[in-house]
């Protein structure tokens, strides 16, 4: 199978996060075509609102190496203003163009043509496939509930490849190693309406906010860890509901999101969060943390993925734990981790796109991955 063939297809499923669009059917016919058992697994939230399909599969006899794939086949909406259909898989001057082709169905259609030709030798050990269809909006379904399910069937591998894009200017010039953590957090303010006129008889919820969330931005936050990002707090939302101009508003809102590398955990942040706002009046807190940061560093792992890259394009590359949150940070609490992938510049963007030799190389740097793993 050809890596652009396969991408391609895999494209013109509009997967659309939580469709499916018959992208899992797609990979899980194509796998069990080389030999592999495939099993899709449909979960449901508690309430029936959501059902995602899922995909694992698996081809190996020895249980002393187990090597996983973490991959999802869901994409984010096309959103406006393409140069051309994002679900048609339009080639252009080297490039192939489409919703997905970056993130992450170039990484997925690699690693299953890397897989076609790794699998025509034998070789000791096994190989697992764990694709999700709901990464972009929260992994509930996904892969939360495939890795619960891994562990009650015992599929946990010793070892797991995750391919996002995680190169940067060129492919090969970056692994992900971990990842921040992120804290979401919705401050809410009230205070007592009132004339704007008559400030006896108010309490401005909005200027207290205000002062709140100007102090909480330069709180100075720690930075011991220097394997991750400075840890980085924002402001990404404020919120009143008034429409008059001289109506001093009862309840104001912000939300704010914090990126943090292992110097924190999300409960030692929440603290931070409601110290702080002890001489403010009237402040309350929600909470969503959306995952904890994590940092693998297994130098067999690191090794031979850096070696294989070094083989194909020539670049040794550098270890980071910057970008999103990814899948890896459930996966990480069961076995080792390493992120690798094709280039970042133009995901959830109009006209993602990726270099077509960059899907051709990064097939070969997976199958120079695969056997010297399974060496
Ligand atoms: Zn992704």
């Amino acid at each position: 199978m050809n890596v652009i063939e396969f991408c391609s297809d895999l494209i013109k499923c509009k997967s659309v996060t939580p469709n499916d669009d018959g992208a899992i059917e797609y990979l899980a016919h194509f796998l069990s075509s080389i030999g592999f058992e495939t099993k899709v697994l449909t979960f449901s939230s508690a309430d029936n609102s959501n059902t995602i399909k899922n995909l694992f599969a698996k081809y190996g006899c020895s249980d002393e190496k187990v090597l996983g794939f973490i991959g999802h086949s869901d994409v984010v909406p096309a959103g406006n203003n393409w140069d051309v259909d994002p679900f048609a898989a339009v080639q252009n001057n080297g490039f192939l163009i489409g919703r997905g082709v970056a993130d992450m169905k170039g990484g997925i259609a690699a690693f299953c043509c890397a897989i076609a030709k790794f699998v025509q030798r034998p070789f000791f050990g096994t190989i697992e496939f764990f694709i999700t269809g709901d990464e972009e909006v929260g992994s509930y379904e996904g892969i939360q509930s495939l890795i619960k399910w891994a562990v009650e069937n015992n599929h946990i591998p010793h070892d797991c490849l995750i391919g996002e894009p995680s190169s940067d200017s060129q492919l090969g010039d970056r692994i992900y190693l971990g990842h921040r953590g992120s804290l979401n957090v919705m401050v809410k303010s009230r205070g007592k309406q009132g004339h704007s006129a008559y400030p006896a008889n108010y309490k401005n919820s909005l200027a207290n906010l205000c002062k709140y969330v100007a102090k909480i931005s330069d709180y100075k936050l720690k930075y011991e860890n220097k394997k991750f990002p400075q840890t980085n707090l924002e402001v990404t939302m404020l919120f009143t509901d008034n429409c008059a101009m001289n109506v001093v508003p009862e309840l104001s809102s912000a939300n704010l999101n914090i990126r943090f590398g292992d110097d924190y955990t999300s409960e030692i942040l929440k603290t931070v969060i409601e110290q702080e706002a002890k001489e403010f009046n009237e402040l309350a807190f929600d909470f969503y943390p959306s995952g904890e940061a994590y940092y693998c560093d297994d130098e067999r792992l690191k090794n031979i993925l850096s070696e294989s890259i070094k083989e194909i394009v020539g670049i040794s590359p550098s270890f980071s734990a910057a970008g999103g949150t990814s899948d890896g940070r459930f996966m990480i609490k069961h076995c080792n981790v390493i992120e690798f992938g094709v280039r970042d510049a133009t995901i959830h963007q109009k006209n993602e796109k990726v270099k077509i030799e960059d899907l051709q190389n990064l097939e070969k740097i997976y199958l120079a991955f695969l056997e010297k793993y399974f060496q």
